[in-house]
């Protein structure tokens, strides 16, 4: 489904969203969980994007259920990988994932396939192909978690959920002072449209922006 401004979700992915940004250098966000390759190459054929055109799949942070096809989809489209430096030791698995989040690809496993780990990820840092997009650190939900943002438009991974727009479960949050931290950069921008790993895209607007606030205070 074409959103806005050539951003696309891609419908029926399980997981996290999975989006699509077309343009000169198209690219992905996000990948759901593992098994979902199939599912994501027929949107882009669907959307007239050759999968070998695509400039990259960025990954916002390291859980199961954003990280989970991107190894399938790298063998099919040959392009690189790219995530925040402090978060690729994680999706590589050099460093175990913290706390509950290190049980949850092993426990998901019988039901939803084997996580399979990139052997190398760029970091999005310097020179990468998407310089119409500011990558910003967001750190709180994982360290190294990433928010894509280009006029008023933010892409937010799991800094925040959509619909209600709120944060995500504290069960899952890594440090939540800093999340609350993050969440201040974000809402700081101008924004237009929130775009969410989980529940649907939701228009920024001045009560859900209010509300958010006093969260952030309480
Ligand atoms: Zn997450």
């Amino acid at each position: 489904m074409l959103l806005i401004d050539g951003i696309h979700l891609l419908e029926g992915v399980k997981g996290a969203h999975c989006y699509l940004v077309t343009g000169s250098n198209p690219f992905l966000i996000d990948t759901g969980f593992p098994g979902q390759e199939a599912r994501i190459i027929k949107y882009l054929l669907k959307a007239g994007v050759e999968p070998q055109s695509l400039q990259g799949i960025i990954l916002t942070h390291f859980d199961f259920d954003h990280v989970g096809s991107v190894v399938a989809l790298q063998k099919i489209t040959q392009c690189p990988i790219y995530a925040h430096t402090i978060e690729i030791p994680y999706i590589l698995e050099n460093t175990p994932r913290p706390g509950i989040k290190y049980w949850v690809p092993i426990l998901m496993r019988p039901l939803l396939g084997k996580l399979v780990a990139p052997e190398h990820i760029e970091a999005l840092e310097g020179n990468h192909p998407f310089q119409d997009w500011e990558i910003i650190h967001t750190p709180g939900h994982t360290p190294g978690h990433i928010i894509l943002y280009r006029n008023g438009i933010a892409i937010v991974g799991d800094l925040l959920q959509g619909g209600q727009i709120r944060l995500a479960p504290t069960i899952f949050t890594w440090r939540k002072p800093t999340l609350l931290e993050s969440v201040n950069t974000l809402i700081t921008r101008p924004l237009r449209w929130i775009l969410p790993g989980h529940g649907p895209a939701t228009p920024a607007s001045i009560h859900w922006l209010d509300q958010l606030n006093n969260t952030l205070v309480s």
